[in-house]
């Protein structure tokens, strides 16, 4: 019998890197995608078995780099590889700056019904500072080209604890993200890596260090102001109206199957986990490489449902052998019991690493 599985397509190309990006993308590289969309479908060829599909992502990078007619190509070629649900939930995720009215009708005519918009802030300012490659009027106009071509399944990524970033500032950019009334919002707190060049900004001074317990308070304004306007904060950084939430990067949060394809993609299928090469030179040969392979054990298994349910709003049913850590973590202040389940509290959501490292085996 075949497996059901989510399948991810990797795209990842971008105009220019942002200061902040730690993600597999490659700037000036657009010349590279039809060798790329040829590898992808190599890779689609070799690992595909007739899997049902229950959803589509194509992130990146910036897939809305792909031309509409090569990416109705590429759902043409997984339409007859696999088994994709008529329901299925096909999201791309897309840039400002990358999409117009006539692109955003052509895929969605060519199948793709979920739209995931990276807009970030809706402040010049922070966008500058971030090296966005759009402003705030391009990301608002963006989200009016998407209703006009039809789309009625919309997600903003926003990124908040920005160097210098007040809270009246981070409160403006969620207001004016609400007013684009879009089905599901995705919050990250910025994430700081080393080498990047925001990073070397803050080093050298010519930005203000992060502060953490501002970025605390910005997340916990996120969830009372959503709260209020009727989302729902399903999931640590992900709030959806009813019945919006991302089913694809649910199988993800419910430990499930799913198929990663193209340069630096992972895979997770029955006990075995793997992921490409992250050198598009090396994955462009269309030898699959895998830059990482490795069985998962029962025990590691478990404890990765435990600590991928507990994202979630709804937690997790307690198995017996993780009672003595829900216990501490309960009387801690980072646990709660609803019913029969567990799950994380406000601060618990907040600190949530300190609460999954205590599920992993020795
Ligand atoms: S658009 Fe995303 S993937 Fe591309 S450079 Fe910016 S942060 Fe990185």
């Amino acid at each position: 019998m075949t497996q059901d599985i989510a399948l991810y397509i990797h795209v990842p190309f971008c105009r220019r890197r942002c200061r902040y990006c730690s993600f597999v993308s490659y700037a000036h590289r657009q010349t590279d995608i039809p060798a790329y969309v040829n590898a992808l479908k190599c890779e689609l060829e070799q690992r595909a078995n007739r899997e049902q599909v229950g959803s589509i992502y194509f992130g990146g990078g910036t897939p809305s780099l792909l031309p509409a007619e090569i990416l109705g190509d590429l759902l043409a070629a997984i339409r007859s590889l696999f088994d994709l649900d008529e329901a299925a939930e096909i999201t791309i995720e897309a840039n400002p700056g990358t999409v117009d009215r006539t692109y955003l009708a052509d895929i969605k005519k060519a199948g793709v019904n979920r739209l995931s918009l990276g807009i970030q802030s809706l402040n010049d300012r922070e966008l500058e500072m971030l090296g966005r490659i759009h402003t705030a009027a391009e990301a608002i106009d963006s989200v009016k080209a998407a209703r006009n071509a039809g789309f009625d399944n919309l997600n903003l990524d926003l990124i908040y604890g920005l160097p210098g970033q007040t809270m009246k500032e981070w409160q403006m950019a969620l207001s004016g993200a609400l007013a684009l009334k879009p089905e599901h919002l995705s919050l990250y707190a910025l994430s700081l890596e080393e080498g990047t060049p925001l990073y070397r900004m803050i080093e050298d001074k010519q930005l203000p260090a992060i502060d953490p317990d501002i970025t605390a308070d910005q997340y916990e304004l996120s969830e009372n102001l959503l709260t209020q306007h009727g989302y729902r904060h399903y999931e640590i950084s992900n709030w959806a109206l009813p019945g919006r939430e991302c089913h694809h990067n649910l199988v993800y949060w419910h430990n499930q199957p799913y198929l990663g394809i193209g340069v630096a993609a992972h895979s997770h299928i029955g006990n075995h986990r793997f992921a490409n090469t992250s050198n598009l030179d090396k994955y462009l040969t269309g030898t699959l490489l895998p830059e990482m392979d490795e069985a998962i054990s029962p025990d590691l298994e478990l404890a990765e449902t435990a600590i991928l349910g507990l994202r979630l709003d709804e937690g997790i049913g307690v198995d017996t052998r993780y009672q003595e850590q829900v216990e501490e973590l309960t009387a801690a202040g980072l646990l709660e019991r609803a019913g029969r389940r567990v799950k994380l509290t406000g601060r618990g959501r907040l600190l949530g690493n300190e609460v999954f490292w205590r599920f992993l085996p020795e």
